[in-house]
């Protein structure tokens, strides 16, 4: 691996260099690899700052949102100046001005099924931070697919949940957990239930921990592992997730081949 860093980079990730789990290696591995976030709101922002951040060499972002008042109270990569501006444009503003030597691709657009698979499998971890459960379920097919790691952090009021599936390398995918998506009206959205806008940053950079930890392979993976986080009563704990035999995503009889299930899905907007 290409371990040819200038002065500047040396300085810039020093931090990182000293860990002996990182090191020169490690901090290369972070520069060759892709990552897909999608969603570019409350989990999107630290996620993709700490990303750039940390050195990861080729960053996707897609949303088809434009910065709105109600964002700024937990979305805190975008700026009160940048309200009507493009989410994903006004990301990248934000990662660029923190490391302009990392390469950002925006995509202003909704992730559908005609788009979704070809995107995922341009990277090498994909990230969810959507805000419904039609984009997060058209993610994780496209994920299993693709045989593409998926990180998912999902937040509401004050909890948080955040998993690792990569069924590609065992351990269970998104499908066996949740099966299918609950019925409309079920499960509130943050816009009808409201999110305390910090319980969706420390999601979103315990989501880039993990995306950093996937690429160096160090660690304990949270594959098969579901971390709950109750803000309110200061808790984490962690469940154990196994695969499910039956899983129509991952198991023995699948039945998934393609998207054509969520072709006439509506994918409200990437904005949680
Ligand atoms: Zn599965």
């Amino acid at each position: 691996m290409d371990l040819d860093f200038n002065d500047g980079d040396i300085t810039r990730y020093s931090r990182h260099i000293l860990l002996a789990e990182i090191g020169g290696t490690g901090q290369a591995k972070l520069r060759h690899a892709a990552v897909l976030v999608v969603g570019a709101g409350g989990l999107g922002s630290p996620l993709l700052l700490y990303l750039a951040a940390a050195g990861v060499g080729r960053i996707g972002v897609i949303d088809g949102d434009v910065v709105e008042l109600s964002n700024l109270q937990r979305q805190i990569a975008h700026t009160t100046d940048r309200i009507g501006v493009t989410k994903v444009a006004s990301v990248a503003a934000a990662a660029r001005a923190l490391n302009p030597n990392v390469r950002i691709d925006t995509r202003c657009h909704r992730l559908t099924a005609a788009n979704a698979l070809a995107l995922v499998a341009d990277y090498d971890i994909v990230c969810d931070g959507t805000d419904n459960f039609a984009s997060r379920f058209l993610l994780a097919d496209a994920c299993v697919l693709a045989r593409r790691t998926l990180v998912s952090a999902a937040v509401l009021r004050f909890e948080g949940q955040l998993s690792v599936f990569r069924p590609q390398l065992g351990g269970p995918c998104y499908r066996c957990l949740y099966p299918a998506p609950p019925p409309p009206g079920l499960v509130p959205s943050c816009a009808e239930a409201g999110v305390l806008g910090a319980v969706t940053g420390v999601m979103g950079c315990l989501q880039a921990t993990e995306v950093l930890k996937e690429i160096l392979g160090i660690g304990e993976t949270l594959a098969g592992r579901l971390l709950i986080w109750d803000a309110l009563a200061s808790r984490f704990r962690t469940v154990r997730l196994r695969p499910d035999p039956h899983c129509p995503a991952c198991g023995p009889d699948a039945t998934l081949c393609d998207l054509s299930a969520h072709a006439d899905t509506e994918n409200p907007a990437c904005d949680r």
